[in-house]
């Protein structure tokens, strides 16, 4: 398969080098130059299917041209230790647990995937060359992309992981996530803000020296590897409703790739209804599709703080797949935007109401869904973090104390390491040429 930018003017590019590149040349994000139809005996059988089955048929059209059968397999399953299950919370609203991986948040299923698939390109390439050279990641986070990406490359043999996190403005759930694992991850904690963890990262890439000195690659959400895996638990999803189920499908949206993902498996043949995109306060795409002008602004905090983004960057995937037709994705998917105020009601509604704890993510998604299914319509929407995760917030809002899962609790117990840093580049390339 091969893969061209969104931005159509950088050269069309193997599945290798948009996993090792990340971005293309012209800045764009990399499409598979074709979306495979899969055949209805697989819809028919699908709910017969494991998980890992499912998710295998659905990564061989990705990825089958490129990756090695038995090698596929091994990644696929080696990525989905952990299940996605559908949870009923009212009659006809189910919830897509998507928390229930190392770091509690559906970030884990790409990021595995990324870790892994990378990790066979690199043992190829030294089989070819006979040499070893290892590939660093550098990740810069606000909290929780540095712990899904950490800990899905934890292990991975040829790969060292650097975090770079703003000191001092990451909560310690978070932190422990991160900072206590070893191994082959280096956790840099910078006297700065995310912005600064950001910039070091970025003039890394563009350091001369330092890319000859090692090999530099990224694992930002934009990455192939990361977001088309994402597809699979949507067809995991619609296999658990039984046979026939056509659900309204509705994702709390931030950087809007989770939700592209669920619009290629619906290209494939999944069967949906429509596609509910939540926001919270950060309406960039709500009012999109209101009124078809897309207008970005800078991102506001809110109680949802993984969905805080102002200019999505997985909307020209969107846009590219719907070939810019605003009727299209207007047809396709409706919006929904709630202020931290109603997310906070809709947490305690819920509980009240079904003794579903939501966390102020998967809020958004429960409500779009209440407010906008019509009658006979069955909605999934996708539950994308642990409410343990963010347990102060939802410890107050509902007057609770939720339980810490054992694997949560397992990283805080551990022994916090980390790298100081100023937020100098020069200070960071000398650490990283040593
Ligand atoms: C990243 C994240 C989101 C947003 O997902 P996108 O793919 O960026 O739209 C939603 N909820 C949680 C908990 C997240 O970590």
């Amino acid at each position: 398969m091969k893969y061209y930018s969104t931005n159509k003017k950088a050269p069309i590019a193997t599945l290798e080098k948009a996993v090792v590149k990340g971005l293309a040349e012209d800045r764009g994000l990399y499409m598979p130059e074709r979306i495979k139809t899969l055949d209805s005996k697989f819809f028919d059988e699908m709910p017969e299917m494991t998980f890992q089955e499912i998710a295998l048929t659905v990564a061989d059209a990705f990825f089958g041209e490129d990756v090695e059968p038995e090698a596929l397999k091994r990644i696929v399953y080696d990525t989905l230790q952990f299940d996605c299950p559908l949870v009923k919370v009212t009659d006809n609203i189910y919830s897509l647990e998507l928390f229930h991986g190392p770091t509690l948040a559906f970030k884990d299923v790409g990021a595995r995937f990324m870790a892994r698939l990378l990790q066979y390109f690199i043992k190829e390439r030294r089989e070819e060359r006979g040499v070893r050279r290892d590939i660093n990641v550098l990740v810069a986070t606000s909290g929780d992309t540095g712990s899904a990406v950490a800990n899905g490359f934890l292990g991975v043999d040829g790969i060292n992981v650097y975090v770079l996190y703003p000191k001092g403005k990451v909560s310690r759930i978070q932190e422990s996530q991160f900072t206590t694992l070893g191994k082959n991850i280096t956790a840099i904690e910078v006297d700065g803000v995310f912005d600064d963890c950001q910039t070091l990262v970025k003039n890394a890439f563009m350091d001369e020296e330092l890319n000859k000195h090692m090999r530099l690659t990224s694992a930002n959400s934009i990455n192939v590897a990361r977001f088309l895996p994402q597809a699979f638990y949507y067809f995991y999803a619609v296999a658990q409703l039984g046979k026939g189920a056509r659900p309204v499908i509705c994702v709390p949206s931030g950087n809007f790739g989770n939700i592209c993902a669920a619009l290629f498996g619906a290209k494939m043949g999944m069967p949906v209804r429509r596609f509910i995109a939540a926001n919270n306060a950060n309406d960039i795409v709500y009012k999109y599709l209101q009124t078809g002008k897309y207008e970005p602004k800078p991102s506001i905090q809110t109680l949802a703080n993984a969905m805080d983004v102002g200019d999505p960057s997985n909307f020209a995937r969107i846009l590219d797949l719907f070939q810019n037709d605003y009727s299209a994705i207007s047809g396709h998917i409706s919006g929904a935007t709630y202020s931290d105020e109603q997310i906070r009601n809709i947490m305690r509604e819920c509980y009240k109401e079904n003794g579903y704890i939501l966390d102020p993510h998967g809020a958004c998604g429960y409500q779009a869904l209440k407010e906008q299914l019509q009658p006979g319509e069955v909605g999934v929407f996708c539950e994308t973090a642990h409410p343990a995760k963010f347990k102060e917030k939802v410890d107050e809002i509902l007057s609770i104390d939720v339980e810490i899962p054992e694997r949560l609790a397992a990283f805080m117990k551990g022994t916090k390491k980390s790298v100081p840093m100023s937020k100098e580049f020069k200070d960071f390339k000398a650490f990283l040429m040593k």
